[in-house]
């Protein structure tokens, strides 16, 4: 299961950013997953959920947003919403000649707590 993997990354990233900014925590972060990118959005969370316990993002606000995937079609050109990477398109049953977005796997921002005592 690499959601785990990439939870424990994503926590790595969290714990030097936030000491790289001089902060005591991180209240929040939010995270992009793509339904395209091979990641298990339920899994993933859930990971982090279990691996954020006295971390730097224990106290957390734990935001993933789930990114689908868009296909336009090269026959028809419609644009249609994509659950799997070999989906085709519903009009014509031809496959996407381009998939936009669902891709995503990124941290989209974090908001850390400063240490304001000095
Ligand atoms: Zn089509």
């Amino acid at each position: 299961m690499h959601e785990l993997s990439l939870a424990e990354e994503v926590i790595r990233l969290a714990g030097s950013e936030a000491i790289s900014r001089n902060a005591i925590s991180v209240s929040e972060i939010t995270l992009e997953v793509g339904n395209l990118s091979g990641i298990d959005a339920d899994a993933f969370e859930f990971a982090l959920a279990i691996l954020s316990e006295n971390s730097i993002i224990d106290k957390s606000g734990i935001k993933i947003i789930r990114k689908k995937g868009t296909g336009i079609c090269h026959s028809c050109g419609i644009e249609f919403e994509m659950e799997h990477r070999i989906d085709e398109c519903p009009g014509c049953h031809s496959l996407p000649e381009e998939i936009k977005g669902g891709n995503e796997f990124r941290v989209v921002s974090m908001v850390v707590e400063l240490d304001d005592s000095n």
